[in-house]
């Protein structure tokens, strides 16, 4: 891999971010620089929760189930450490919060402008490019307040089997 370009499969997210928490990333990246970079204290937990998130291309995850998997890789964090863990990524720009029904929340590593397919037999988001879904008309916002993004989720369910 050319040390100096972005990791693949990461293009649509900050080049420097998914170099530095990739494993085996660009040479002179690196995750502790990274979170220092946003603000964050780099802690060992926010490291480990950091590769878990990013080193694997880009991801829909909830914090249950991040937790889950740094239970399995021996992390030590409670499900609490996690959640906050979340939402500071989330508010340093390095997470996009996706909140689907119920309160319940996914995390998308991918912060790009992009909308979503839900699965919704199988709790699933997958990407859909931003430049893929059009409007005809968006409401003037109410006095005061602009527009910041717009989040389309469009909800897949299998059509029944015909027989
Ligand atoms: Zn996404």
């Amino acid at each position: 891999m050319d040390k100096t370009s972005a990791c693949s499969g990461h293009a649509a997210a900050p080049v420097k971010l998914a170099c530095a928490l990739r494993t085996g990333g660009c040479a002179g990246c690196n995750v502790v620089g990274l979170l220092r970079e946003v603000g964050l204290r780099p802690t060992r937990q926010r490291i480990a929760l950091g590769r878990m998130l990013f080193a694997k291309g880009h991801r829909h995850i909830t914090a249950e189930i991040l937790h889950e998997e740094a239970i399995a890789a021996r992390v030590p964090v409670s499900l609490a450490t996690v959640y906050n863990a979340l939402h500071q990524f989330t508010e340093a720009g390095l997470l996009r919060e996706i909140a689907v029904e119920g309160g319940r929340a996914y995390f998308d590593t991918n912060v790009s402008d992009h909308h979503h397919f839900l699965f919704e037999d199988e709790n699933r988001l997958v990407d859909i490019g931003g430049e893929s879904v059009s409007f005809g008309g968006l409401p003037t916002p109410p006095e005061g307040t602009a527009i910041s993004r717009v989040d389309v989720l469009i909800r897949l369910r299998r059509r029944p089997v015909a027989r």
